[in-house]
């Protein structure tokens, strides 16, 4: 066990030098085991660059968060959600069977509990890596990012939506992104989804419905993206911020309503 502990120290230690050689102050260094064979070396630090930083109002966006999309942001630009925990369920399913089967205190049971211990780690670090890339993306490419105020708490008491929510790590992902970007702010919005991001008609529409068509001023493009929209808006006028409206070409899909309805149809079973 000492043995481990050496070695992971030795890439501890590298970090630290780094750290110090650009001029940072460590203030604490904690150490820290998770699972069975993770470990990980907290370092606080004093950062040496200025905490002010010019912000450019034109690298703005609006994000909106979703089931089947992990995101899809003012841009156009979407990421389809990986959903982790559903891969996984199968193999964590059979290694929990395996375990009730087990006697409890024999070695076989040990094993059974690692096996189970070592996917739930697996499955926790996949999506914390999908995460911390996501937001570095973000943070890298904005200086202020808009995320929808999401009532994440009333959303789960919907059972059938709760873990893929939980599993989104949706909250995590706000979080990040908050320590990481210049500038995030969450924006009180409803009807994102319903409001036309164009011309401010309401065009109501259930979960189902994933294209937004304007009978008003004939914008047609993906729900998400004008929630996105209105998102990045909503968040500007906020901030009290000269509106640099960005005019969005309308996307026609070549999907028929038929089309949709058997999308709605998949997301009721997904
Ligand atoms: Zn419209």
């Amino acid at each position: 066990m000492l043995q481990m502990v050496g070695k992971k120290i030795s890439s501890a230690n590298k970090a630290l030098k780094a750290l110090r050689k650009n001029g940072h102050k460590i203030k604490q260094v904690t150490v820290k085991r998770e699972g069975k064979h993770r470990w990980y070396a907290i370092i606080c630090c004093e950062l040496t660059e200025p905490i002010f930083k010019f912000m450019d109002v034109s690298k703005s966006v609006g994000i909106d968060v979703g089931i089947t999309k992990f995101v899809h942001d003012s841009d156009n630009h979407e990421v389809e959600n990986p959903l982790f925990l559903k891969q996984m369920l199968n193999p964590l399913r059979r290694a929990s069977r395996h375990l009730s089967r087990r006697q409890k205190g024999s070695a076989n049971y040990e094993k059974a509990k690692s096996r189970l211990q070592v996917l739930h780690e697996r499955i926790r670090n996949q999506r914390l890596d999908f995460l911390h890339k996501q937001s570095t993306i973000y943070s890298k490419r904005y200086d202020l990012i808009f995320l929808e105020k999401l009532r994440v708490l009333n959303m789960t008491k919907n059972h059938r939506l709760a873990r893929a929510i939980l599993d989104s790590g949706w909250v995590t992902f706000g979080s990040m992104l908050k320590y990481k970007a210049k500038k995030v702010m969450e924006v009180y919005s409803p009807n994102t989804s319903i409001d036309c991001s164009h011309c401010g008609h309401k065009v109501q529409k259930s979960l189902a419905v994933r294209i937004h068509r304007c009978d008003n001023c004939g914008l047609v493009l993906d729900r998400d993206y004008n929630a996105a929209l209105n998102i990045l808006q909503r968040g500007i006028k906020a901030l009290k911020l000269p509106m640099e409206r960005r005019e969005v070409t309308p996307v026609e899909f070549e999907r028929t309503r038929k089309q949709e309805s058997i999308e709605a149809h998949d997301f009721s079973h997904g």
